[in-house]
C-alpha cells in the first residue's frame, strides 16, 4: 500500500479566448469543475497504476468535499484518513485561453488545515510501502508526515511543488525527490540539469529531475546515473503528467523494480497520459501501460 499525504482541490476551468485583465470582463466559451491537486492525482495516478493507495489529508464541509471525496473513492482509494473540516475545500481556479497558456489561483482551504499528522495518519503510513508528498499542504505538516515515514522506515519520495525553501528537516527525512527543471534550478540555483541532480544528491540519497518530452534523468548518491528518453508520442495536453509519472514511479518501486526498470514503467504512464485531455481523466490503467511497454 502506498499513502500520499496531500492536496485535494477542486479545479474550476473556465476556457476562455484571452485571459482577462485587471477590471476586464470576458465572456467564457465553456467552464468544468475537475476533482485535482497534486496530492489526489498522485493518489488516482498510482492506483490507476496498480497500486492500493490510502489518501491523507482533509477536504471541506462545503459542496466540494463529497465530491472529492468520491473521486477519489471511484479510483479504488483507501479514504478514511481523509478529513471533513469547517470550511471550503481547497480550489484551484483556472483560467485556459485558446493559446493554451494559463493562469490559475489556488485557495488551499481545508487543505490549509493539515498542519500534522494523527496517532491514525501515523499509523497509516507506517503501514506503507512508500509514502509521497507535495507541497500544497503547510509545511509543517509535510514535515511532519515525512518525518513519521523516516521513524517507521517507509520510503519517502517528495515532489517539491509548488517551490519553497526545503527545510533541512524536511530533506533528511526524503529517500527520492522529482523535481521537474524549473523546479530543479530553482531549488539548486543551477540551470544545467546535470549539475542541478548533483546538488539535490548533496541533501537527498536519489534525485530524478523530469525534463518534459526529453525524458527523465536519474542519479543516486551511490553513483548510479540514468538518462531515461520520454517514449516519442503526440502529445494532447500534458496537464499532470509530472503527477502520472511520480504515481506510476512510486507503484514500480513499491514493487521492488530496479531504478532503469522502475523509470521505464514511470516514462511510459506519462506518455500515456499527455495523449490526453485533463489531470486524473487521462491517467492510464495498469493494463494500458504494461501494453505500451511490452
Ligand atoms: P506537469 O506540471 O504538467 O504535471 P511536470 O512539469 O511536472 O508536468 P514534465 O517534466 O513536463 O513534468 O513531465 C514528466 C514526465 O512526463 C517526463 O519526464 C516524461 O517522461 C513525460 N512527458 C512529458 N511530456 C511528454 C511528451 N510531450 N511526450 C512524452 N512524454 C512526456
Amino acid at each position: 500500500m502506498i499513502s500520499v499525504f496531500g492536496s485535494a482541490n477542486m479545479d474550476l476551468v473556465a476556457y476562455v479566448p484571452s485571459a482577462p485583465k485587471l477590471g476586464e470582463t470576458v465572456t467564457g466559451r465553456a467552464f468544468r469543475t475537475i476533482p485535482g491537486g497534486k496530492g489526489a492525482n498522485q493518489a488516482v495516478a498510482a492506483a490507476r497504476a496498480g497500486s492500493q493507495v490510502a489518501f491523507i489529508g482533509a477536504v471541506g464541509d462545503d459542496a466540494f468535499g463529497p465530491e472529492l471525496r468520491g473521486a477519489l473513492f471511484e479510483a479504488g482509494i483507501d479514504t478514511s484518513r481523509l478529513r471533513v473540516e469547517p470550511g471550503p475545500s481547497g480550489i484551484a481556479h483556472i483560467v485556459v485561453e485558446d493559446s493554451g497558456g494559463n493562469s490559475i489561483v489556488v485557495v488551499p482551504g481545508a487543505n490549509g488545515s493539515v498542519t500534522g499528522c494523527s496517532a491514525e495518519d501515523i499509523e497509516m503510513i507506517a503501514r506503507s510501502r512508500a509514502l509521497l508528498l507535495q507541497l500544497e499542504l503547510p509545511l509543517e505538516g509535510v514535515v511532519e508526515a515525512a518525518r513519521a515515514a523516516r521513524t517507521a522506515g517507509v520510503p519517502v519520495i517528495l515532489t517539491p511543488a509548488p517551490v519553497v525553501e526545503l527545510p533541512d528537516e524536511l530533506l533528511d527525512a526524503v529517500d527520492l525527490i522529482v523535481p521537474n527543471e524549473h523546479e530543479a534550478a530553482d531549488i539548486t540555483g543551477v540551470t544545467d540539469p546535470d549539475d542541478a541532480l548533483k546538488a539535490l544528491l548533496d541533501r537527498v540519497p536519489e534525485a530524478v529531475i523530469t525534463l518534459g518530452s526529453r525524458g527523465a534523468l536519474y542519479g543516486s548518491r551511490a553513483g548510479a546515473r540514468l538518462l531515461v528518453p520520454a517514449v516519442p508520442v503526440e502529445a494532447v495536453d500534458t496537464t499532470a503528467a509530472g503527477d502520472t509519472f511520480v504515481g506510476a514511479l512510486a507503484t514500480a518501486r513499491s514493487e521492488g523494480r530496479a531504478p532503469a526498470d522502475a523509470l521505464r514503467f514511470a516514462s511510459t504512464a506519462a506518455a500515456l497520459s499527455v495523449q490526453r485531455e485533463g489531470a486524473s481523466t487521462s491517467m492510464p490503467s495498469r493494463a494500458e501501460i504494461d501494453a505500451a511497454l511490452t
